[in-house]
């Protein structure tokens, strides 16, 4: 799907990079410091950015030849469920960000794949598809509220931590209350 089309950047979106005050120039540089509320579903399944949240972003704009290279990191909150106990994860998240984005015509843009090299469009830069790309493999698939973090009893879905260390459901089982009391019946 053509979720980030090129024909629609909007600038004042807030991973919406403008360079403009870049000359294009290479080695020109410039540095891009600011904080942006998160997009919505910035994320893997159990664990993300919330939307709205503070991301930093410390990057650094350099002209190269071809286009634009945007490095330097991202910080910001994410928010997440045990995949375990299910209880809520509260923690941060950085990520670097290393990207070359060709110049519109530019031979870069002829000649390589999209996936490959980023695009601007015009003096534009969207930052989303790299700090998504690069969220996915910075957060855990299975985030866990620590790392031992024994989960729930099976049976009763108690947190083991809130349980007797000799919690056993065995004694309780009213099958086998049922089934001895047969046995004792036949006999
Ligand atoms: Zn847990
Ligand atoms: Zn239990």
């Amino acid at each position: 799907m053509p979720k980030h089309s090129p024909s629609t950047l909007d600038p004042r979106s807030p991973l919406v990079l403008d360079t403009r005050d870049l000359p294009r120039r290479p080695g020109a540089m410039r540095p891009v410091q600011r904080v942006v509320p998160a997009p919505a579903d910035l994320g893997v399944e159990l664990i993300g950015v919330p939307e709205g949240a503070d991301l930093n972003l410390d990057l650094r704009l350099e002209s190269v030849s071809e286009g634009v290279l945007v490095s330097g990191a991202i910080t910001g909150p994410v928010r997440g469920e045990c995949g375990r106990c299910l209880r809520e994860i509260n923690d941060s998240m950085a990520v670097t960000i290393q990207e070359l984005y060709a110049y519109e015509n530019s031979t870069t843009d002829a000649t390589t794949d999209e996936d490959e090299v980023g695009r601007m469009q015009g003096d534009l830069i969207d930052l989303e598809p790299a700090l998504r790309d690069a969220l996915v493999l910075t957060l855990p698939t299975n985030p866990l509220c620590r790392e031992d973090c024994p989960g729930l009893c099976p049976e009763c879905g108690t947190h083991w931590d809130d349980l007797p260390a000799d919690h056993s459901h065995q004694q309780i089982d009213p099958r086998w209350a049922g089934l001895s009391q047969m046995t004792r019946t036949e006999e």
